[in-house]
């Protein structure tokens, strides 16, 4: 065992430094600040390199997390960096935005009595370092393969699909609805979270490989699903899944009460200097607003926490269980607190108030009851326990179901779930249409970037092993 690891026994964890809140709440920069090499390397030394890393079987990409600490504790960077882009396309958006504490550091077998391993900030700045440094280079393939592949939605699934297909040489083209490419992680995720460079240095980079994007292209509007299959010899959709969950109740309809993307999109589209019409005439802008966010999962987390960024006058957020069982993570719960957020836990909207525009949300209080069988405890109404929030603004941030997809492309045989989402051989990432694949939250419901990662690697593997059993045109180009 080297000397320089093992140390978590003398090194205390050190997370990299938060902004201090008066700061950092009123902009859309990123809240943490950055490693430097020495910080790094003290932290990555106090990984005791398990020989069975429980840190790397609970990563969805099983990153090879134990050989990259020990590089950075030795001052290897550009082998840490070698060694952590072998299994991640994007290793510093993970270390930005992946759950950590329920995956990679959660599992981390010091955190019994040290604190975990700081693997994510570690993940981070190697990357980081190495973009200062020159080190992240355009993935050309060594040779060309005339079959082409489109792939649609230029999410993280349909962008790590991409990579990893133009790196064996295929053709391949890309298509999105949007203007810019990244999905969820461009117009979804907040800024402070991940700043929008982040990503679009990665955008750069993919095209500089040679890989084609069809922008501003909406497959089933302006492009048919038809057309593409008969354009290229396999075809991947990674669409992700945009229907929101709705909430009924009387005022449901009230001027004032938005769905969470199109507030977050907003926001995301207003700090990348496009012009947004909803947040010129304020119906999409939360200043000086009373803001009420509905929802308990980091979609609301992202919410309350904008809201607080455009100078709301207050903002609350209903949950109708308690703290313990949200399923956002408690570390942006956490960061949101400080920043000032009121969290009104067991409380469900009953109504909506006002004549036109929302004034208020009659909410009731709730309490946990037995479990179902899911082990979830069921959440009921208390008697007696109504009272009303004022509001301006309410945005419903309840969760997403995957679009009708066969029905909005016109295609019978594309196989769902009960869910809703794609089916696809588990194995193949087939769906159940010959040489159409699928993967990301289209598959998975909605999940995380790091499995639409995953799965976007997997599905192209896949997909290689199809595409190579067709009979084939000849090489393009050497
Ligand atoms: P997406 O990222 O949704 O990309 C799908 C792409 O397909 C989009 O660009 C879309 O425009 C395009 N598309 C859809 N339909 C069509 C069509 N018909 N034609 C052409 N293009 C189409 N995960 C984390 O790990 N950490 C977080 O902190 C986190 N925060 C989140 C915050 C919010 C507000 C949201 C909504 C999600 C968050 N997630 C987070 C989840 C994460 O963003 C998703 O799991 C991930 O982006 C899914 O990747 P994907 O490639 O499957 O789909
Ligand atoms: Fe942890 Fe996510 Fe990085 Fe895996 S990809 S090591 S889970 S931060
Ligand atoms: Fe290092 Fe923790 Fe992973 Fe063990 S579980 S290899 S201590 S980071």
């Amino acid at each position: 065992m080297p000397e320089r690891m093992l140390k978590f026994t003398d090194v205390a964890q050190q997370q990299p430094e938060k902004r201090p809140v008066p700061m950092r709440s009123v902009d859309f920069a990123e809240i943490y600040r950055d490693f430097g090499v020495p910080e790094a390397g003290t932290q990555s030394s106090r990984c005791s390199q398990c020989g069975v890393p429980f840190c790397s079987v609970h990563c969805p990409l099983n990153n090879n997390i134990p050989d990259w600490l020990k590089l950075t504790a030795e001052g290897r960077l550009e082998e840490a960096y070698e060694i952590s882009s072998a299994t991640n396309n994007f290793p510093e958006i993970c270390g930005r935005i992946c759950p950590q504490d329920r995956l990679c550091e959660g599992n981390c077998v010091i955190e019994k009595d040290f604190e975990s391993v700081t693997i994510g900030a570690v993940e981070r700045f190697i990357t980081d370092h190495a973009f200062e440094q020159g080190w992240v280079k355009v993935k050309r393939p060594r040779h060309e393969r005339a079959q082409s592949v489109a792939i649609i939605g230029a999410g993280p699934g349909g962008l790590a699909a991409a990579e990893q297909l133009r790196q064996l040489g295929y053709q391949v083209h890309v298509y999105d609805r949007h203007d810019r490419v990244g999905g969820l992680m461009i117009y979804g995720i907040p800024g402070f979270k991940l700043e929008k460079e982040i990503v679009l240095r990665r955008w750069k980079l993919l095209e500089e490989a040679g890989i084609v994007f069809h922008l501003g292209a909406a497959v089933g509007v302006d492009v048919s699903f038809a057309d593409l299959r008969a354009q290229h010899d396999a075809v991947l959709i990674a669409t992700g899944v945009y229907k929101p969950r709705d909430i009924g109740g009387p005022g449901a309809g009230l001027d004032g009460i938005v769905p969470a993307l199109t507030y977050l999109t907003a926001s995301n589209r207003i700090g990348l200097g496009d012009t947004v019409a909803d947040f010129a005439s304020g119906a999409l802008d939360a200043r000086g607003k009373r803001v009420v966010v509905i929802g308990g999962g980091d979609t609301a987390m992202d919410c309350v926490r904008t809201a607080v960024r455009q100078g709301a006058a207050s903002v609350k957020c209903l949950y109708r269980r308690d703290k313990a069982n949200m399923p956002g993570s408690l570390r942006e719960v956490k960061n949101a607190e400080e920043e000032g957020v009121e969290f009104l836990w067991l409380a469900a909207p009953e109504a909506f108030l006002g004549d036109d525009v929302v004034r208020g949300v009659r909410a009731v209080r709730m309490h946990l009851g037995v479990p179902d069988a899911t082990g979830r405890q069921s959440v009921e109404p208390m008697e007696g326990g109504h009272f009303t929030v004022g509001a301006d603004l309410v945005i419903k941030a309840l969760g997403f179901d995957p679009e009708p997809l066969p029905i909005l492309w016109g295609q019978d045989g594309l196989e769902v779930s009960r869910w809703g989402t794609l089916k696809v051989d588990h194995r193949s990432f087939m769906t159940s249409i010959p040489a159409v694949f699928a993967a990301g939250d289209i598959v998975r419901g909605a999940s995380l970037v790091v499995w639409a990662i995953r799965d976007g690697r997997d599905a192209a593997a896949a997909m290689h092993g199809y595409l190579q059993k067709q009979p084939q045109l000849a090489v393009a180009a050497e």
